[in-house]
Order: structure tokens, then C-alpha cells, then sequence
């Protein structure tokens, strides 16, 4: 039997393994679960040179499963101008002067978090030319659906006279004939993304392309370096598995190349991006991909689409128009066209994952899934922000797993309630955000964070799920503590088939471990995104530990 290398004790384990819920202490090596148990039972297999921490009765949990995020665009904007929760013209103006100033050369000040009510009025180039008007400077929404743009950066991304768009995408254009400076989705503002130099690591997301050429040594050393902050960043928060929502092969390569220079601290799983405008015989380079990344860190196997867009800028495809209009958003694929392609994706036994966010683009996607009659592939929906009540057994009748972010609900964390008012009709605030509803019909649950939309942090995402106040004259969608630490652990393993390895605490499966830095049970729920992570050991490895419980990070 392989030697434990540690042993955390005194602990309180949730192992979220049906068979045995609770333990006390946990021993590993070799990268492996050896034995969950009792202190006595679990203690005795220390032999020389394994580590006993004594957890001090925290909490011990499978390492969180983040569902859905974006690793590689997280990463690179972790060094871009942060305006999450800036208010007003004077606070944007200081922020963005004190910026540029810190980067002189920097072709193109790039801010993120800028919230879409920033302004009192939808912002222009023109309030943006008077934060800076001589430098190209840009800011992107939370929900990264959105840039807004000054001048120059509209000038030199070729953008200041409009530019001819595919359906969804549009740079909006003034009554003077030339751009707004507001640019929706994201064919419409890669253009001033593309000035930063580095459009190439938001292929994954933009096109499902490749870089060409492809990034020489020097170019992915650098690359790398972002993606080592973005992982280091969700190790700081208990992650040790991940879903990443955009991709190519490339992120694949990256994350290899890593895994073999030892700096890859979490699981990622890479989707191919399917693009509505791509044929079927595309699908080729997915499962290319599946076939070439099937280790325990860096897999693919699965496909990501769009079907909608977001509801601040009304490009979720609705089935009833938004408040006060006559749009409802359009899909971005065509109804018999996407069951076609889910059942093309399915043949080749690949996952689907498709964004839907509005009740239209939700029925359709849960339509191509029906289509394909594959529950066994475990086809996800991510996001759901509104159903209609028809759909909501639906879910579960097929299998479906709903990839919902208890931050985004508006009110629920840090975005405002007036999308409330803005995008859903007062009658069907009881169909948006559901949780404990999809759950109730059968639906799996997997929570993420969708970072950099919102905060990584599981800490707060728990909170969050657990204190979300009902919209008035709704029902109350919370799930428990225990549903909530599932959907973030065994549940998010199962919606990406990694249950046989991660997720759950018991002997043979991967050491991926968070200790909270706490009793979880007995912290009031509104102080749980104030409360620490200890420790995180992935694959056995100690990725996070700020105290120094376990001997500091490997
Ligand atoms: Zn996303």
C-alpha cells in the first residue's frame, strides 16, 4: 500500500460520499485518497515522513468543482484596470488617470467590471474621450458582453465609421453616422481587444480559432505567466477542478506544457467552440480534441455554443419582447439547425454545454438535446436566467444539467437589481434564476462563478446561494448548505464526468482537498464570504496555504 504523505485530523469532513457523510480525519499519497475515517483509525497510518496537520475541527471538503469559467481571460485580466463597484464620471476619470499613468506604453488601457449604470446615462466615446482622449482606453461590462470605447480606440480599431457585423453583433451607431462607442458581443469589440496584442488568448472565446502563427516559445512563456495567475488566483479560493467555457487547442497546449513544467494546479477541462456559422464537418477538430487531452489534468471532450446573449443588452433570445419593446433577441443558432448539430455532437459521444440565458434560447437548447436522446452524454445549459414554466420538468426528464452561478442573480451578490425592472416583465420574476425549482423537477445542479464575471470566490458564491432574499412575491429558491456544497463539489465532478476521481472524499479517489478555515456549519451564512480558505491540495499537491498548516505551497 502506498505510505501516507499527510494526514489531516481533527477535522470536520463532509466527504459528500452518500456512504459515509462524515468523518473525522483523512489520510494521502501518491496523490491518492488512501483512507477517510476516524481519528484513532485514520492517525495509525502515519509512518516516518508523513505530515499530521491537525485542522482544529475546519471544515474539510472535496476541492471545489468550478463549473464554469473562463481560466485564460480571468488570468489576463487580473493585471487590467479593476472598476467593479466604481460609481460616477469623477471616481472612472481618477481611476483611469492614476492607470494610464502607471502605463505609459501600453497601446490600449483596457478597464474591466464596468458596470452598464456607471454613467446616469448610457455611456458615449464621448464621456469616454473626456476621461482620456489621447490615449486608446476601452472598458469591458461584468458580463463581458459589452465594451464601451473612446475615439481614439474606435479610430484605430477601424471601428469610428461602423463596421459590417454578423447577426448579434453590432457596433452601435450614433444619429451623427459615426459609432457610439458602445459594442455589443464580441465580434463588434475584438477589434479594440485585438490593440492589447493579445487577442490570440481570446480566440477560445471570439472564433474557436487557432493562433497563426502559432505563439513561439517566447510568446506562450508569456501566456503561460497569465494563466499561472489565474490559477493561483482560483487556488487561493479552494478550486482544484474547473470547467473552462471557451477553448481551443491551444489552451489545451498551454495547460500541457504546464502540466509538465509542474505548475498546473488545478483540473481544467477545455471545450471545443462551435460557432454557428462553422459546418458540421468542424466538429472534427473537437473530437481531435478529445482524443489528444485525456489525462486526469487537462482533458476536452466537450462542445461549447451560444445561443444567446446577455439580458442587460437585450441579446438574450426571450420568447416574449423585453419590457416596453417589441424585441425579443434572436437565437444565434436556427432551430432545426442546432438539433442537427447536438445530434452530430452526440454521435461522436461529446458533451454539449450551450450558454442560455434568455426563456427562448433555453426551450430551443433543451429542444436539440431532446433531439439527440443521448442523457448518458450529461448535456449542460448554462446559466438559465428565465424558463418558462413549461420547460422546468424538462431538465430533469432529460438529464439536463442546469450550470447555474449563485452570484449573478441580481440583488444576489454584487450585481443591481435594476436588471430586474430593465429586462423581465413583474409577471415572471418568479420564472428568472431559478434554483431549488430545476432541482425540485429533477435537474442536476452545478454552480460556478463564470469568473471574471463575477468573483471566483466559492466563499462568497456559498453565501450568496445560501442568502439570496426571494424577489418579492416569489418563491424562495435557496437549496440547503449540503445542496449548496454538492453542487460546488460531487455535482460539478458529475456534470464534467469526472465523478470517478474528484468531488468526493473517500479511499482511491484524487487528493483534492479545501479546509476551510472554519466550522462551515456553525458560521452564519452571511460572514461565509468573509471566511478563509486554510488550505488546498490538489492531486496532493499543497497549492494554497497562507499559515503555513501544511508547510507551505509544494
Ligand atoms: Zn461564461
Amino acid at each position: 500500500m502506498t505510505a501516507a504523505e499527510m494526514i489531516i485530523t481533527n477535522a470536520k469532513v463532509l466527504t459528500m460520499d452518500e456512504g459515509r457523510p462524515r468523518s473525522e480525519a483523512l489520510a494521502f499519497g501518491g496523490g491518492r485518497i488512501l483512507a477517510v475515517g476516524g481519528r484513532a483509525e485514520v492517525e495509525a497510518l502515519a509512518g516516518p515522513g508523513c505530515r499530521v496537520v491537525d485542522a482544529g475541527g475546519r471544515t474539510l471538503l472535496p476541492g471545489f468543482v468550478e463549473s464554469h469559467l473562463h481560466l485564460v481571460l480571468g488570468g489576463n485580466e487580473l493585471a487590467q484596470l479593476q472598476l467593479g463597484g466604481v460609481q460616477g464620471f469623477e471616481e472612472l476619470a481618477r481611476l483611469f488617470r492614476a492607470y494610464a499613468a502607471k502605463n505609459p506604453t501600453l497601446p490600449l488601457l483596457m478597464a474591466q467590471g464596468a458596470a452598464y449604470e456607471l454613467l446616469e446615462h448610457p455611456v458615449t466615446r464621448a464621456d469616454l474621450d473626456r476621461v482620456i482622449a489621447d490615449r486608446p482606453i476601452a472598458m469591458m461590462a461584468p458580463d463581458h458582453h459589452t465594451v464601451w470605447a473612446n475615439t481614439a480606440a474606435l479610430r484605430a480599431a477601424g471601428l469610428l465609421q461602423g463596421a459590417e457585423m454578423p447577426p448579434g453583433h453590432v457596433v452601435v451607431m450614433g444619429a451623427d453616422g459615426m459609432a457610439t462607442g458602445e459594442l455589443l458581443e464580441f465580434e463588434a469589440f475584438s477589434p479594440v481587444l485585438a490593440l492589447t496584442g493579445d487577442l490570440h488568448l481570446q480566440l477560445g472565446i471570439a472564433t474557436g480559432g487557432e493562433p497563426d502563427p502559432w505563439p513561439d516559445a517566447a510568446q506562450r512563456a508569456k501566456d503561460k505567466e497569465k494563466v499561472a495567475a489565474g490559477l493561483a488566483h482560483c487556488a487561493m479560493h479552494g478550486i482544484t477542478s474547473m470547467v473552462n467555457m471557451d477553448g481551443n487547442r491551444y489552451t489545451c497546449v498551454l495547460l500541457k506544457e504546464m502540466e509538465a513544467e509542474g505548475r498546473l494546479t488545478a483540473r481544467v477541462k477545455v471545450p471545443f467552440h462551435f460557432k454557428p456559422h462553422m459546418d458540421l464537418s468542424d466538429l472534427d477538430r473537437a473530437s481531435a480534441m478529445a482524443a489528444e487531452f485525456t489525462g486526469d489534468w487537462v482533458t476536452s471532450g466537450f462542445v461549447k455554443m451560444f445561443m444567446d446573449g446577455v439580458v442587460d443588452s437585450r441579446t438574450a433570445y426571450m420568447l416574449h419582447p423585453y419590457p416596453g419593446t417589441t424585441e425579443t433577441g434572436a437565437p444565434l443558432f436556427e432551430a432545426e439547425r442546432f438539433k442537427d448539430v447536438c445530434r452530430e455532437i452526440s454521435r461522436r459521444d461529446l458533451q454539449i454545454a450551450v450558454h442560455a440565458i434568455g426563456d427562448g434560447a433555453v426551450r430551443q437548447t433543451i429542444d436539440g438535446y431532446e433531439a439527440a436522446g443521448r442523457p448518458d452524454l450529461r448535456h449542460r445549459i448554462e446559466h438559465i436566467e428565465l424558463i418558462d414554466r413549461a420547460d422546468v420538468p424538462r431538465l430533469g426528464a432529460l438529464g439536463i444539467t442546469a450550470s447555474v452561478q449563485p452570484p449573478h442573480p441580481p440583488g444576489a451578490m454584487d450585481f443591481p437589481m435594476s436588471t430586474m425592472d430593465h429586462v423581465f416583465h413583474r409577471e415572471r420574476w418568479r420564472d428568472a434564476y431559478l434554483t431549488k425549482t430545476l432541482a425540485d423537477h429533477g435537474a442536476h445542479l452545478a454552480f460556478a462563478s463564470d469568473w471574471p464575471v463575477t468573483d471566483v470566490s466559492v466563499m462568497r458564491g456559498i453565501q450568496a446561494a445560501l442568502t439570496r432574499v426571494p424577489y418579492e412575491g416569489c418563491q424562495d429558491e435557496r437549496v440547503g448548505l449540503m445542496e449548496v456544497l454538492r453542487a460546488y463539489t460531487a455535482g460539478g465532478a458529475w456534470a464534467a464526468h469526472r465523478e470517478g476521481l474528484t468531488g468526493t472524499l473517500r479511499a482511491g479517489m484524487a487528493a483534492d482537498l479545501v479546509l476551510i478555515d472554519g466550522d462551515i456549519e456553525a458560521i452564519p451564512a452571511e460572514r461565509l464570504g468573509k471566511t478563509g480558505i486554510a488550505l488546498t491540495i490538489a492531486g496532493g499537491r499543497v497549492t494554497h496555504d497562507p499559515e503555513g498548516m501544511a508547510g507551505g505551497p509544494a
